[in-house]
């Protein structure tokens, strides 16, 4: 089922949850807007765990929200262990934005320690006045003409890579990695080892969606496509399977992100699979997304910007809906398929 409201996906969530005698936890993110990051544990003595996250990009978790709904409903074996955390950024999601409360994208925020929290690709300082303009979006900007031109000029692919990279240096441009680790992303590192401490084995699926064609689905993980580790993907998933890299499917190398801090905090005790589901093409949702910022930092019409932000990220198709839960649903099972197997 999906909700209409961070706080209604929330409200369903704990129901669900506190009738199926899971152990429910919260993060407090922001304790005035009463923003929480909801964890539930279902057989925690089980070594062999599935993790679940939504919502990493704030409106995705209206879509990953329902997907663990409708997984809750579906049961699993009693020596597997499932652990869902209920929208990672619940800002984002509370006021239909893709980014925190500080505009940062929290899927670029986690570099490795060493790293510095500084640059950007050289082509995205080229598009700066494109993606991010000081100003109210007019309706004569000819977003589409001017993003195809770029387009034509560098290639599909290493546009796309040089744009959602992650970026470092515009605090109000679209996918800002921040400025240092920002305070939910500290909550996960603080209370995730421990929490999982005792799972010998776990596969971690993040919901997004945004990315490939629309009611697809594309399962992302952290190995290059001649890899061993990617083979292995390859065998338990099936060929929805794809690597991080610009030229081999919907994705692109990312700074800073998700998987790779999981995969520093558990090593070889965890699989990491990004699960993304495919809206629309993806320069409607590049401009949904550069409009949406804009009107957020400089003002201009909410209520068109938002609406636009929710039809990318979540689709209001009953089709899609449908296929999206179904296909997650799916993808869960496998995991905890393929950890049973693996006893
Ligand atoms: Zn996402």
């Amino acid at each position: 089922m999906f909700a209409t409201s961070y706080r209604e996906s929330r409200a369903l969530f704990r129901r669900e949850v506190e009738r199926l005698g899971g152990e429910l936890q919260a993060f407090v993110v922001d304790a005035d807007e009463d923003l929480t990051i909801d964890v539930a544990r279902f057989n925690p003595e089980a070594k062999r765990v599935v993790v679940i996250s939504s919502g990493l990009h704030g409106v995705e978790g209206f879509a990953g929200g329902a997907v663990q709904l409708d997984f809750l409903s579906t049961g699993w074996p009693d020596d597997i262990g499932i652990l869902f955390l209920h929208v990672l950024n619940p800002f984002g999601m509370h006021h239909r934005r893709r980014v925190n409360e500080s505009n940062v994208d929290l899927n670029r925020n986690f570099l490795s320690p060493e790293a510095s929290y500084s640059g950007s690709t050289p082509a995205y300082r080229e598009l700066d006045p494109l993606l991010n303009k000081a100003s109210p979006p007019s309706a004569f900007e000819y977003f589409y003409l001017r993003a195809l031109w770029a387009i034509f000029r560098k290639g599909f692919n290493a546009l796309k890579q040089a744009i959602v990279e992650g970026q470092y240096d515009f605090p109000k441009g679209v996918f800002y990695g921040g400025a240092s680790l920002e305070k939910s992303a500290q909550i996960l590192q603080d209370n995730l080892p421990p929490l999982l401490d005792s799972a010998e084995r776990m596969i971690w699926v993040d919901f997004h969606t945004g990315l490939g064609a629309s009611g697809t689905y594309a399962l992302l993980v952290d190995a290059p496509s001649d890899s061993d580790r990617y083979r292995l993907y390859r065998e338990r998933f099936g060929d929805r399977v794809q690597p991080w890299e610009p030229d081999e499917g919907v994705a692109y190398t990312i700074r800073g992100g998700f998987p790779s801090a999981l995969q520093r905090w558990f090593g070889d005790r965890i699989e990491v699979i990004t699960c993304e589901f495919g809206t629309h093409p993806p320069l409607r949702v590049l401009r949904a997304l550069s409009i949406e910022n804009r009107v957020h930092h400089w003002g201009g019409d909410q209520e068109a910007a938002k609406a636009e932000i929710m039809e990318v990220f979540c689709p209001q198709s009953p089709r899609w809906r449908q296929t999206i839960c179904q296909a997650g649903v799916t993808v869960l099972q496998q995991a905890v398929n393929r950890l049973q197997e693996g006893a």
